[in-house]
């Protein structure tokens, strides 16, 4: 009996392969980052061209009933760059920016990550491109579970796992998992569980993902400072983005005893000289539609003047691309902790690089959110639960070892600490591809 299983390919979907392509935003800024970093460590040829690359490319169109009774198109993505590791892992997105060359450059950025960390998976990343707030709960779990079956087979437990990212939720990720395990055989639900992670805890989610990436950004602060012998407490700090990672990083920041006085998000930016309470300001965004938009314990700049103000420590924790030749020269901190993917582009990390600003690049710096995930997907296929104190704990030594491995490569290279952790990252993906070989 022929035992293998065919890749199933629903009508509403189809992959291309890359090929050269014009390269802009995102893209064109984790392109940059990788060339240089392959040209440094002298990375194979091969192993440069299989890289270079995305393995596959879907994009879909699916058809949703809205609440008035009309149908709507939208517009879906998943982009698998690399499986070198292990099956593709990383986030859904949904907002308006979301197209083939974001998901492309994020999904690149997810495979080094994951290398870097020293977790088996490769990258992925994906989304539809909408406006999440012009839709009904209703409306948005039927847009989610008609974009889950439009991706049918083409993401799996074993093949590509997704998580949550900009606009998405643990609520999002329960409807994904209920979708998918609702087209296979009663009898494999439950080892369908592990198809996304990021999931409710009552679906199968792990203690502490909420919290893992904010988390993580801290730990790598937290030895940003003992590297450097500048304590985390009484340092001043602005995040820009207050969803999951920036509402966390926030907290386990005040934690240390440093003070945040700004934040910005998409409808607002407010500032305080003597702090803003983060605790105070989740409960209003939850209350407002998740926004920071009239709060009252703060006063309210224009967006241009963000970046600019005196603190120490800078946190994007919101889309790609914030900081840029046009205000990385106003920063004043001593460091930016990339929360974010790809916050920063090529020219404004020249310029935070010859004004002598720290960088802890994204791969390392929000490596927390996938760690987490990893042991939630680990769980599942294990069918147990941990507790919050061992999970934070395990996130914490594998951000730690991560770190300390850039730290080593960039003292051997001689280089900055995103160049290292791109080396790292490409030296373990260059070993497995020499060791292994290429098919056929
Ligand atoms: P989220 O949807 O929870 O929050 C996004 C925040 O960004 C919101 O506060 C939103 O208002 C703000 N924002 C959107 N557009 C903005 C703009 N133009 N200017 C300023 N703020 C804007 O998303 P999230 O999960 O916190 O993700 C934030 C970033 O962190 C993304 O780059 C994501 O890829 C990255 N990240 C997320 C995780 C995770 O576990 N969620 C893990 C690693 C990295």
């Amino acid at each position: 009996m022929d035992t293998t299983i065919p890749e199933i390919l629903t009508p509403e979907t189809t992959i291309m392969n890359t090929t050269a392509r014009n390269r802009q935003g995102m893209y064109r800024v984790v392109m940059d980052q990788f060339e240089h970093a392959a040209d440094i460590m002298g990375l194979d040829p091969g192993v440069r061209k299989i890289l270079s690359r995305t393995n596959s490319e879907i994009v879909v169109h699916f058809p949703v009933k809205l609440d008035d009774g009309s149908i709507e198109v939208f517009t879906g993505y998943r982009v698998q760059h690399n499986n070198a590791l292990g099956p593709y892992k990383g986030g859904l997105r949904y907002h308006q920016t979301v197209d083939l060359d974001s998901a492309r450059a994020l999904a690149i950025w997810m495979t080094w990550k994951t290398a870097l960390a020293g977790l088996p998976y490769g990258g992925g990343k994906g989304g539809v491109e909408i406006n999440p707030k012009l839709y009904s709960p209703g409306e948005l779990e039927r847009i989610t579970r008609r974009f889950t079956y439009a991706l049918g087979d083409n993401i799996g437990p074993d093949l590509d796992i997704p998580a949550p990212d900009v606009n998405t939720n643990p609520q999002i990720m329960a409807w994904i998992a209920d979708t998918y395990s609702s087209t296979k055989s009663p009898a494999t639900r439950f080892t369908n569980l592990h198809v996304v992670t990021g999931k409710p805890l009552g679906a199968g989610g792990l203690e502490g993902r909420d919290r893992a990436t904010g988390f993580g950004v801290v730990a790598t602060l937290k030895a940003w400072s003992k590297r450097t012998g500048k304590p985390l407490s009484g340092m001043r700090y602005i995040v820009q983005g207050f969803g999951n990672v920036g509402y966390w990083t926030s907290h386990f920041l005040a934690e240390e005893g440093a003070l945040l006085i700004a934040v910005q998000d998409a409808s607002a930016t407010i500032y305080h000289a003597n702090g803003i309470d983060p605790e105070d300001l989740n409960r209003h965004v939850e209350g407002n539609n998740r926004s920071i938009a009239g709060y009252d314990k703060a006063g309210t700049l224009t967006p241009e003047e963000f970046f600019g103000l005196p603190c120490d420590i800078v946190v994007p924790a919101a889309l790609g691309n914030q900081i840029t030749a046009s205000n990385a020269g106003n920063i004043k901190a001593q460091v930016v902790a990339e929360g974010a993917n790809g916050p920063t582009d090529t020219e404004g990390e020249a310029i935070l690089r010859k004004n002598g600003v720290d960088i802890i690049p994204d791969i390392l710096c929000n490596s927390g959110g996938v760690i987490g995930s990893y042991y939630e997907w680990l769980q599942n296929k294990r069918s147990e639960s941990w507790k919050i104190e061992e999970v934070l704990e395990m996130i914490h030594d594998k951000v730690d070892s991560a770190f300390n491995k850039v730290v080593v490569t960039a003292e051997e290279f001689q280089v900055n600490w995103r160049d290292a952790a791109y080396i790292v990252a490409l030296r373990r993906l260059e070993k497995t591809y020499k060791e292994r070989g290429i098919f056929p």
